[in-house]
């Protein structure tokens, strides 16, 4: 076992380890320990899970002891890639009490604690802007030209709903005054943030596009963390605001973001590990130190910190990795992870007739499924090279599944945005608007053979190429569904077109259907020139020249 981990055995812990080491927790202070299966080790990590696998577990002594050094492993593993920071803001003691009427007991209570309340009148405040610490009320005045008042909190007496989620704006009609006062208390002096996800704006599917193309992020998060930017289309984050929930990472249907504590990289790197172990997720909120359940031969932990920022991707990589079911221990789900859960039962009850992934909701259940877990294997895959695109990762995952079998449709939740398309070829003109539109690289130009083409297992559904299609009803999006074909992930012609070439020097210049609807819109225009009506049907070089002739005679 590397130095870097400290195994101490606890006393209540009756276990056979042979040749592993325990040692007692050095009392110096710092970090000396990267690892530690106790908190008293004061390591980079603490790993709860190593004992509660050793107290629950009915493996032998000789894999408790492998296990328990590959439970050391996989929480290195976590920690070397991880990328979670840490900044500091400064939090004042200004507050504004928002309110129709005055608030003199509230006023004398928040001054008793050191802090320096104004009272605003609701009817005045237009809008709130910045961050705890840091807050733009901007009012209404008599003059009509407005003012901005600085403050470091909020307490705002029926607050719109988009505000009093917001951490240093507190409605004390839904929070409780009580817990306001606290929270102002505790808030003031200074407040850590962590930022515990990444964001990658080239693969988003909104930055930059329509107002209406996703922010499915937006629409999922229970802080208002992430807000659409009023001044153009991009995506404004605010760190202090976020609750680390992960759900914008589960719903994100690009990839575009993805967690710092454990990226798809590092959890496909850490679950290579779990070969041939049944992979047991349990999110660090329960308390794994008296945690009371039986865990059968071959079940081995994995504690992850942000429980619903699971998707398909990680499902994936988890059961193509370990070979074996795994089992999902949590009270509550969100919708895309659940739909996530279901769609990958869904593809392997068709292929294998089998269950890949148990969820569990209470410690009943857990124990009863863990009795129950059955021990077929299943198919291992490992992807070559992970793309920073989830589509990608997942096609390549379900088409290994697929194989060069074809085993019918399963249906998708609506909140994982997949689907297909449909293409009329007899309407398409070939202008590759739609190309151009998609982000995720599913719509492609084949320049060598003027066809366009479209693979169904990248497309996240958006329906940015259907509103971008010049051809009204030539373009379709067909939602909800995964065929399981290999047609559906690979690349597939959807319309094609002969060549059109220069009718003066015979040059190649583009798709024919195009060239020749612009030439007839543009022909009555040009009629009675024949200069022009001959330059609509050819290269921009025979264009010039045929333009300059007619100039100099
Ligand atoms: S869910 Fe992902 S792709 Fe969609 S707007 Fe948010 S970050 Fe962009
Ligand atoms: S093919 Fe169309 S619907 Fe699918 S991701 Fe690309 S733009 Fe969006």
């Amino acid at each position: 076992m590397s130095r870097e981990y400290l195994f101490s055995l606890p006393r209540d812990l009756q276990v056979e380890l042979g040749e592993v080491n325990a040692a007692t927790p050095p009392a110096q202070s710092g970090r000396p320990y990267l690892v530690a299966n106790v908190p008293s080790a004061n390591a980079e990590v603490y790993a709860p899970e190593i004992n509660f696998y050793l107290r629950s577990s009915h493996d032998s002594s000789q894999v408790k002891m492998e296990s328990v050094e590959k439970l050391f492993d996989v929480r290195a593993c976590i920690f070397e890639y991880a990328q979670d920071f840490s900044s500091d803001i400064d939090v004042d003691n200004r507050v504004a009490i928002i309110s129709r009427t005055d608030r003199p007991q509230l006023m004398e209570k928040l001054q008793t604690l050191g802090l320096a309340p104004v009272l605003l009148e609701s009817a005045q405040v237009l809008n709130v802007q910045g961050r705890i610490g840091s807050l733009q009320i901007n009012m209404r005045t008599v003059d009509q030209h407005g003012s901005t008042v600085e403050t470091d909190q909020i307490v705002w007496f029926e607050a719109p709903v988009e505000f009093s989620r917001k951490k240093g704006i507190y409605d004390p009609d839904q929070d409780g005054m009580e817990d306001v006062i606290t929270a102002l208390c505790d808030n003031y002096g200074t407040l850590q943030v962590r930022n515990t996800k990444k964001y990658d704006e080239s693969i988003c599917l909104y930055h930059g596009k329509r107002h209406d193309i996703c922010g499915l992020c937006v629409d999922i998060c229970p802080s208002s963390a992430i807000t659409k930017a009023r001044d153009g289309r991009y995506l404004r984050f605010s760190e202090i605001d976020c609750i680390h929930c992960g759900q914008c990472i589960g719903i994100c249907p690009s990839g575009a973001l993805d967690s710092t504590l454990l990226s798809v990289r590092s959890l496909g790197k850490a679950v290579s590990l779990y070969r041939n172990k049944h992979v047991l997720v349990i999110t660090a909120r329960i308390e794994l130190e008296t945690l009371q359940v039986r865990l059968p031969p071959g079940v081995l932990p994995f504690v992850i910190e942000q429980s619903d920022m699971l998707h398909e991707n990680h499902l994936l990589a988890v059961l193509q990795a370990s070979g074996k079911p795994m089992v999902i221990w949590s009270d509550s789900i969100p919708a895309a992870t659940q739909g996530a859960i279901d769609l990958v039962n869904g593809i392997y009850r068709r292929i294998h007739d089998r269950e890949a992934i148990y969820r569990c909701r209470s410690l009943d259940e857990l124990q009863y499924v863990l009795d129950q877990l059955p021990t077929y294997d299943l198919p291992t895959h490992a992807l070559a090279e992970p793309s920073v695109l989830k589509r990608k990762c997942v096609s390549q995952r379900i088409a290994h599944l697929v194989g060069e079998g074809s085993f019918g449709t399963v249906k998708t939740d609506p909140v994982l945005h997949y689907g297909t398309l449909t293409v009329d070829r007899a309407a398409c003109t070939l202008c590759l608007s739609c190309a151009d539109a998609c982000g995720v690289g599913a719509l492609l130009p084949f320049v060598e053979d003027n066809t366009l083409r479209f693979n169904p297992s990248l497309c996240t559904n958006c329906g940015y190429c259907q509103k971008t299609c010049p051809e009204p009803g030539c373009l379709q999006t067909v939602n909800n569904r995964i065929d399981l074909d290999p047609s559906f992930f690979s690349f597939q012609i959807m319309a094609a077109d002969t060549i059109f070439h220069c009718s003066e020097c015979g040059a190649a210049i583009g798709p024919s259907k195009s060239i020749e609807k612009i030439a007839a819109m543009m022909k009555p225009l040009f009629a009675g020139d024949p200069t022009r009506l001959k330059t609509l049907t050819c290269c921009p070089d025979c264009k010039a020249k045929l333009m300059v002739a007619a100039m100099h005679p």
